[in-house]
């Protein structure tokens, strides 16, 4: 299975599905992100430049820890817009991969890069099989699935298809975190008027945000302040009835940590037998 996530911007992989790129390699499976904004404007000390190259480096960490590739593409941040060219471009970009599943945004989102970024996905999904639409690049014969990541807005509500268990993975989603230093340490933080620590055990602490246990309840979780961990504990907190329907009550109501993903009604569907060989965990 080839399975392509895409994100606006480097970290949006990185946060809403690295775990499951990471199951997913562990299989055998082939996983490609790609990030259609270069990063630039994500800083607020560095030029444009700098950030781009920064963030370029602190990708290829990612994808090394992984075992991911990672395509970065030439737009500039808050200038991604869901015009023609860029539908064609990725249009040859996907059939030249001919991934058999697409992890992309919902179209509905606070930001404008995330928004045209799915609306991009949407758009390319059924041309990616008519011949004649850049006939340059082979045409697929079937459309991927696609499923969005999770994200928090309420018109309309993210709804998931599947609620996958992270316990496993989190201590890789808070290494990949650890590594998009410019973001996680810089500019997140002072995007929201906060200062990241310094330290090794600081910064381990910073990321994980309140001390989850075995004992914590969902309740503590939803109200916790913010925290990478605390982030990721917050969806299995959220669909905490989808989890126990998947994996039981006994080791549902247990998990601590997960990702969620809603299927697109755009992209191929998803068959039992797709389901098994997409999601076997
Ligand atoms: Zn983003």
């Amino acid at each position: 299975m080839k399975i392509l996530m895409i994100g606006a911007h480097q970290d949006d992989n990185e946060f809403c599905c690295g775990g499951l790129a990471h199951k997913y390699v562990k299989m055998g499976y082939e996983v490609r992100f790609l990030s259609m904004c270069n990063g630039g404007g994500g800083h607020h000390i560095m030029t444009y430049e700098e950030t781009v190259a920064r963030r370029a480096k602190e990708s290829a960490a990612v994808a090394k820890l992984l075992g991911v590739t990672y395509d970065v593409w030439d737009v500039h941040d808050c200038n991604l817009v869901a015009d023609l060219a860029t539908r064609k471009r990725l249009i040859r970009y996907i059939r030249e991969f001919a991934p058999d599943l697409i992890i992309a945004h919902r179209p509905n989102d606070y930001h404008a890069d995330h928004r045209a970024s799915g609306q991009l996905v949407m758009d390319a999904s059924y041309l990616l099989t008519v011949p004649n639409e850049c006939p340059d690049a082979p045409a697929m014969r079937q459309m991927p699935v696609i499923m969005y990541n999770e994200d928090r807005f309420k018109n309309p509500e993210f709804c998931p298809t599947v609620v996958l268990d992270m316990d496993d993975e989190i201590d890789t989603k808070l290494a990949i975190a650890d590594l998009n230093v410019s973001q996680v340490y810089e500019w997140l933080p002072y995007t929201h008027g906060e200062e990241a620590p310094e330290g090794r055990e600081e910064r381990w602490a910073f990321l994980k945000g309140m001390e989850i246990t075995a004992d914590t309840t969902d309740e503590e979780v939803m109200a916790a302040k913010y925290g990478y961990a605390v982030r990721f504990a917050k969806t299995a907190a959220r669909f905490r009835q989808q989890l126990i329907e998947r994996y039981g009550e006994e080791k549902g109501s247990k998990i601590r940590y997960a990702e969620a993903f809603e299927l697109c009604d755009y992209g191929q569907p998803l068959t039992e037998e797709l389901k098994k060989a997409l999601f076997p965990f």
